[in-house]
């Protein structure tokens, strides 16, 4: 008997070879195993009559065999097999390549299954290669699996079935009377009908039931990483320093950012914790409406921290930060990755005794051996690059402290409430007078040479450029590379320049020098990939040339176009593009069109999907294999409310009835965990 913890090993027909394929889809145990769900089904209940079929179309035909196999061996390696088939109607002829076994299993006058293309020119109708089973023993609905190269969704769906054979019932994860209140069939039912349905309907009441499920455990997951929300604070704010922080800016602070500095002081004076999120497009100034909530914070006696996601950012930090602060006589320090060791102990030493009053530093602040004396405020910038675990942890560093996250994605409301759970919401939706409208333009690659004339008269007026391109390295369907431009620009149209290249493949110290040369102005264009998008300021950059920019995202091109227009200057962005597909083109003329960040995120949305919108899996939440959190939005409230019900009631989740549930939380999180 199999039980979920099983190795697939155990499962029957599952060899060392086998396991290793499986493993790579991150599948190891059975239980995983039986939650990898079908991609999609074909329906093979619904069967065509040869004679109505259309030329091209995908159809299911029930049909005899009426002639012998033929063999044909067309040369080495490739050998025909060909034979007729008939449904009354009309007569097919299949033609099956290299697959010896199956030829040989069939026979003469029995009845079979066809699923496939058919191809029908006046006289003949041919299928090539179609699925073909036995019609007595063929399932009407085929799941299909997300296969690999090497193994075939019929495969995986074998070796499901061998599991789901060989199994007792799977252990319930909803308790009975949750299930009855939201309509949800059980677990065991669902997995083995998702599996193998006999009907549509079947099909249907499993996906409610496992979408529900999975979305409860992501809710309850979530819910219990933050834990109590509403703690009560021990960091007491008694006086309010932002008017005294104004008088050290060299700007006057925008209606908005005052605002959000307001809202950010009469939390931290309050007596719970303040767990808020700044949200503001490029350059609206959040560094500075943070700097304000931390003076206020390092006044009153506490420590501050901020954690970047990138040594470059955090380090720009360090020095913008140092720099608006220089006439307060404050100890600022920087922890990141390539500190020295010697450094970094007396950091953590200072950091102890109380002797630093703001560490600014990457994740490598999240280290257990990283203490603070007295933190009273952590303040994490673009929080869509840290995983909801960093930032817990980083919160779990002081007891009741207060936490303030700075993003600049402009993210729809729908997803905001899942990634920032029930955090409060400061809008900064003023750009600070001095900011241009960058003047955007998509043109193809055909313009090149007047592209580089153009960024050689701005460097001539010693302003700079960004290059961006999609890759680092020579690679897939002729895209050039950062790497590429670098070399042919620099013997080509800007020979005697000085060009940078950055990547994040480069290690952090070098990245480190080629944006210190580039914003003190040595390097005149930057050849770099996304590495730039977040957060950088060089003031004087003034054009940024986007190549293939269709395989950007829009948020990206958003995040990216906020690079530039940072000064005082008038900024061009030209997007190039040969791409004619009417998506990319529609896409791209969101760009020209809106510099709004949030009307530039629901069209990326509504084009792309959620799976894509955020890039590489940035949220930092666990990856979902059934449910959709846009398409099930729904299902989302739904569960957030029983969430919240079974918290209510067991918030450690130790009672019996939620014991499976725990586990597949864990299980859940496990992934996220970096
Ligand atoms: P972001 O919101 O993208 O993080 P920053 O905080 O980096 O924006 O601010 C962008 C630039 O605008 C910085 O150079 C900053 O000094 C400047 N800035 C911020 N607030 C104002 C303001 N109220 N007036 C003028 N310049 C400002
Ligand atoms: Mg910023």
């Amino acid at each position: 008997m199999l039980s979920i913890e099983s190795n697939i090993q155990f499962i029957k027909g599952v060899g060392e070879k086998k396991a290793r394929l499986f493993n790579s889809l991150g599948i190891f145990d059975v239980d995983s195993l039986i939650h990898f769900y079908p991609r999609k089904y074909e329906d093979w209940s619904d069967t065509k009559k040869i004679r109505l079929a259309q030329n091209g179309e995908t159809v299911c035909i029930r049909a005899t065999m009426i002639t012998p196999v033929k063999e044909h061996q067309v040369r080495r390696g490739m050998t025909l097999y060909k034979c007729k088939f008939s449904d009354g109607s009309d007569i097919v002829h299949v033609t099956v390549f290299n697959n010896k076994y199956l030829a040989q299993s069939l026979r003469v006058y029995e009845e079979y299954v066809l699923f496939g293309k058919i191809e029908k020119n006046l006289t003949v109708s041919s299928m090539s290669s179609p699925k073909i089973e036995r019609a007595q023993t063929g399932a009407t609905i085929h799941p299909i699996y997300p296969s690999t190269g090497k193994l075939t969704s019929n495969a995986i769906s074998k070796v499901i079935k061998t599991a789901l054979d060989s199994m007792d019932d799977i252990p319930e994860t909803i308790c009975t009377s949750i299930r009855e209140e939201y309509g949800l069939i059980p677990l065991d039912k669902a997995i083995r009908n998702i599996h193998f349905p006999k009907n549509k309907m079947d099909i249907e009441v499993s996906k409610k039931r496992l979408i529900f499920e999975e979305l409860l455990i992501l809710q309850l997951g979530l819910m219990k990483l933050r834990g109590n929300k509403k703690s009560k604070s021990v960091v007491r704010i008694e006086t309010d320093y932002s008017d005294a922080f104004e008088n050290l800016l060299p700007f006057k602070l925008t209606g908005a950012q005052k605002r959000a500095i307001s809202e950010c002081i009469s939390d931290i004076k309050g007596n719970y914790t303040m767990n808020r999120l700044i949200q503001g497009d490029v350059g609206s100034g959040k560094t500075a409406v943070a700097a304000s909530v931390i003076y206020t914070v390092i006044k009153n006696g506490f420590q501050a921290a901020l954690m970047a996601p990138t040594e470059i950012l955090a380090d720009q930090h360090f020095k913008s930060i140092c720099s608006l602060f220089s006439k307060c006589g404050l100890n600022i320090r920087l922890l990141t990755g390539s500190v020295t060791v010697k450094e970094k102990r007396e950091i953590k030493s200072l950091l102890i005794d109380g002797k630093i009053d703001f560490l600014i530093g990457t994740h490598a602040i999240l280290q257990n051996d990283v203490e603070f004396k007295n933190l009273g405020l952590v303040v994490t910038d673009e929080q869509h690059r840290f995983g909801v675990k960093q930032r817990a942890d980083l919160v779990n560093k002081g007891t009741g402290v207060h936490t303030l996250v700075m993003s600049a994605t402009p993210i729809p409301r729908t997803l905001g409430l899942i990634i920032y759970g029930d955090l409060d919401i400061s809008v900064i939706d003023e750009l600070p007078p001095s900011r241009q409208k960058v003047r955007t333009d998509i043109v193809n690659s055909g313009y090149n040479s007047r592209i580089y004339k153009f960024i050689r008269d701005a460097v001539g007026r010693n302003e700079q450029c960004y290059i961006v391109c999609p890759t680092v390295d020579e690679n897939e369907n002729d895209i050039k590379s950062a790497k590429q431009f670098v070399q042919e620009l620099s013997n080509g149209p800007f020979k005697g320049y000085n060009l940078g290249l950055l990547h994040g493949k480069m290690k952090a110290k070098e990245k480190e020098a080629v944006m210190q040369s580039f914003s003190e102005g040595y390097i005149q264009i930057l050849v770099a990939t996304t590495v730039i998008e977040v957060g950088v300021d060089v003031p004087n950059a003034t054009i940024m040339v986007i190549e293939n920019a269709e395989r950007f995202g829009l948020s990206q091109l958003h995040q990216l176009r906020g690079r530039i227009g940072r000064g005082n200057k008038k900024s061009f962005c030209i997007l190039v593009s040969d791409s004619k597909s009417e998506s990319s083109v529609k896409r791209l003329a969101v760009m020209k069109r809106s510099s709004n960040g949030f009307e530039i995120a629901d069209e990326d949305l509504k084009a792309r999907g959620p799976g894509d919108f955020f890039g590489e899996r940035q949220h930092g939440l666990p990856q979902l294999k059934i449910a959709d959190m846009v398409e099930d939005i729904e299902t989302l409230h739904l569960t957030r409310d029983c969430a919240q019900k079974i918290l209510k009631k067991d918030f450690t989740l130790d009672l019996p009835e939620n014991r499976h549930l725990c586990e597949q939380i864990t299980k859940m999180f496990r992934q996220i965990e970096y």
